[in-house]
């Protein structure tokens, strides 16, 4: 163990809290300078055994005793340290008699350290201590200084939320706070669409096609497009649910390309959250994250192809019956009966947060879905050639009685032959009823609308379409597939799948 101080200081600290009592008293500024510190002592291997602290307090006032620095010459001069670290050689001295009192030990101990965080100083050195002194003796080179402060207060500020200079994040409008008009809800629909089966190579197609190009100077030479790394960060960035980042300079020199959600900052052990709106719920974020690390996985050990997703027609659709989790596709091991007979399941899977406890095969289910699916679409359309399309005025009469009821029981009570509470009762039950059915209304109109545009060409094409097309189509009319658990080696039950309609008009 190499024992050496570490010494603070701030002349003027805001944040500083009157208050609380230890290292609660330390203002944010020596905080952050000892956090820096830290990682110096740990990147030198030497023990930090004592803390230094001079919180508010001027070092170029030869009038003022700096008390804790006056107990680290002392430490220095014993012994019990055997070398000190530092910010910046200014936070230490800022008069020349201070930097020879400091040097004369540093003379007299050729093997203690003395280092500072930033600015390079080495006390080991003679040039080290002769810097020390010019730096003190013109007043901590203020030019550089300066710049150096701007350097840290965007380091605090990153932790507060703020990032300076940085390119206006994708999503967010100019301020960094307020969503982009169009941006934030594109976002919005990838983050979602990832644990809904769609691949972040899906997403880049779309948004490329949407016309989205790289951020500036972020476009390599010879890149046309966006790249799918910018594409896969942006999903994965915890900004997008409030969550505030901190990456370490030293990360960013190190790691061409940090994995952001490792990055969140937390206290107490939760997240802290930004001051800017949010696009996606904490849970909406973390779903995306951990699919996307699911298939990263799955990738490393070779075991799912690329896009599994785009390849299967149920997975995202398909959800477990027990816990209502969206179903994955998932192979069965090669060599056995059901691999060569349909290949793969689909899965609740525990990697994903999923219960574990449905799995289906996968090829019998798809045909039941498409089968169902398709004859609904010739229903409707039957429906739109005949004439007899939804009817969406089939709740009206019921409308126009509860408008005459709900004054019945207006002019009852004027009449006094009915109480306030009784009255009251009535009207609130007559008003829920209108609503609902109004509700109902509004969706039978969405759904004549729909099925006025589907085209019957759909079916004569529907063989020639790509999973990903016959997806699309199916979401307009399925809302979920529920696949209920069966008992191990079961037969496939078709009764034990069941298609939520996107409308409660379908065929039961
Ligand atoms: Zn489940």
């Amino acid at each position: 163990m190499f024992p050496v101080g570490a010494y603070a200081r701030a002349s003027e600290d805001k944040a500083l809290r009157a208050n609380a009592a230890g290292w609660r008293e330390i203002g944010d500024q020596v905080a952050e300078q000892f956090k820096d510190m830290d990682e110096l002592a740990a990147e030198l291997n030497l023990t930090i055994t004592r803390r230094y602290s001079d919180n508010h307090t001027p070092a170029g006032d030869p009038r003022v005793i700096r008390n804790d620095f006056e107990m680290l010459l002392a430490d220095l001069e014993n012994g019990t340290i055997r070398g000190v670290l530092f910010y910046h050689s200014d936070r230490l001295v800022r008069q020349e008699y201070d930097a020879a009192r400091i040097n004369r030990l540093f003379q007299l101990n050729p093997r203690y350290v003395g280092r500072a965080v930033v600015g390079g100083t080495d006390l080991a050195t003679q040039e080290g201590r002769s810097m020390l002194t010019v730096q003190a003796a013109m007043g901590g080179m203020e030019v550089y200084s300066t710049k150096r402060r701007v350097t840290r207060r965007n380091k605090g500020l990153a932790e507060r939320g703020h990032m300076h200079g940085a390119p206006r994040p994708f999503g967010w409008a100019e301020d960094r706070r307020t969503l982009h008009d169009t941006e934030a809800e594109v976002l919005r629909q990838a983050v979602l669409a990832i644990p809904d089966g769609l691949t972040v190579g899906e997403i880049r197609k779309q948004w490329i096609n949407l016309g989205y190009e790289p951020t500036r100077n972020k476009r390599k030479p010879g890149t046309q497009s966006l790249q799918h790394s910018t594409v896969e960060a942006r999903l994965v960035n915890p900004r997008i649910c409030g969550y505030r980042t901190y990456l370490p300079q030293a990360e960013r020199r190190n790691i061409k390309r940090p994995w952001m959600p490792e990055f969140v900052i937390r206290k107490d052990g939760r997240p802290v959250m930004g001051d800017w709106e949010a696009i996606v719920s904490p849970e909406e974020w973390q779903a995306c994250v951990a699919t996307i690390e699911e298939r990263q996985r799955a990738r490393a050990e070779g075991r799912a192809p690329h896009s599994t997703s785009a390849k299967y027609l149920l997975s995202g659709i398909a959800r477990c019956g027990k816990c209502s989790f969206p179903l994955m596709s998932n192979q069965y091991s090669k060599g056995t009966t059901s691999y060569e007979r349909y290949g793969y399941r689909y899965a609740c899977l525990t990697t994903l947060g999923g219960c574990g406890g449905v799995t289906r095969v996968g090829p019998p289910m798809e045909d039941l879905v498409e089968t169902a699916f398709l004859q609904e679409v010739r229903r409707s359309l039957g429906m739109v050639v005949e004439q007899r399309s939804v009817d969406e005025t089939q709740h009206d009469a019921r409308l126009s009685e509860i408008d005459q009821e709900i004054k019945q029981v207006s002019d009852r009570r004027r009449e006094k032959r009915i109480g306030m509470g009784t009255a009251l009762d009535l009207l609130e039950e007559l008003e829920g009823e209108r609503d609902e059915l109004n509700r109902q209304r509004r969706r039978l109109v969405a759904t004549k609308v729909r099925r006025r545009n589907a085209s019957p060409s759909l079916l004569k094409e529907w063989m020639g379409y790509s999973v990903p097309q016959k997806k699309a189509q199916l979401r307009e009319l399925i809302r979920a597939v529920m696949v209920h658990p069966a008992g191990r080696g079961r037969k496939f039950d078709p009764e034990l799948i069941e298609i939520a309609w996107n409308e409660d008009d379908h065929p039961s």
